[in-house]
């Protein structure tokens, strides 16, 4: 317990359509075995771990794993408030839903402009069946200033790399993201003023 009030708490907000492997990803980040069938994430689901970055800083990282689907979107987008960061999910092998990537990063720059953004391919492992092109990724990437990994969630690549990268980024620019996570950490530190 007094372990966590030294690390600073990261909260990332995962978005994409549904059965692209958010919830895989999330669970084999956490070292939970992969799961062959889809269980539909209902509303919003919170897991966390720790993560240490590039530059050192060891992170509490809370994954805010949500529901693809179109009637759960504004709560996922609300849940948005929580988190530092977000993180975009396609499947590499579905191209309608890395069309459907602009429509999210929308939703999410509506909501908190400066926030930053990964965006991560998935199902990597699948290579006979990939139909998004590379060059028309890294014109998006290009384009909506996006940090891009490609994961697998069977075969455990790309994800620890990717979050730590994003949660480093987050990490870095906290003084500029008026959250309330950022409101709750500074508060832990807060000392009583004498006056
Ligand atoms: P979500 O709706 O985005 O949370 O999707 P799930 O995590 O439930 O995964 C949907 C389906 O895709 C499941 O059948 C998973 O087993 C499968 N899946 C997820 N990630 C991968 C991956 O990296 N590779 C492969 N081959 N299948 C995956
Ligand atoms: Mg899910």
């Amino acid at each position: 317990m007094q372990d966590d009030v030294k690390r600073t708490a990261i909260s990332i907000s995962i978005f994409g359509e549904t059965a692209v492997g958010k919830t895989c990803i999330c669970s084999t980040f956490l070292g939970l075995e992969f799961r062959e069938e889809h269980l539909t994430t209902v509303g919003i689901e919170k897991m966390s771990s720790t993560i240490v970055t590039e530059s050192g800083e060891e992170l509490k990282l809370k994954l805010w794993d949500t529901a693809g689907q179109e009637r759960f979107k504004s709560v996922s987008v609300k849940n948005l408030r929580y988190s530092q960061a977000a993180v975009v999910v396609f499947d590499l092998t579905v191209k309608e839903t890395f069309n459907k990537v602009t429509d999210w990063l929308k939703e999410i720059r509506d909501y908190s402009p400066k926030m930053p953004v990964g965006l991560f391919g998935n199902k990597s492992d699948l290579v006979e069946e990939r139909q998004v092109k590379q060059e028309d990724i890294d014109d998006l990437c290009k384009r909506e200033d996006l940090e891009y990994f490609e994961t697998s969630a069977r075969n455990n690549t790309g994800i620890k790399e990717g979050f730590a990268k994003i949660a480093s980024m987050a990490f870095k620019s906290l003084g500029t993201l008026p959250t309330k996570g950022q409101k709750l950490n500074n508060k832990k530190k807060k000392k009583k003023s004498k006056c």
